[in-house]
């Protein structure tokens, strides 16, 4: 399951606009909802500071 390095998230949202189970929000920084998410990789390629890691 992909986690979010809070420290190098910026809240730019684009790990949201890819995710197609909608498992991702961003308050300061994104949350990932483990119930929601499929674990298909989406947000980790997407984000562009590096800050989602599986
Ligand atoms: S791995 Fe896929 S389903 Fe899970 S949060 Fe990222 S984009 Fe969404
Ligand atoms: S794409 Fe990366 S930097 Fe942007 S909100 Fe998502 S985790 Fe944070």
């Amino acid at each position: 399951m992909p986690k979010v390095n809070v420290d190098e998230c910026v809240g730019c949202g684009a790990c949201v606009d890819v995710c197609p189970q909608d498992a991702i929000v961003v308050d300061d920084v994104a949350v990932i909802d483990d119930d929601k998410c499929v674990d298909c990789g989406a947000c980790v390629d997407e984000c562009p500071s590096s800050a989602i890691v599986e």
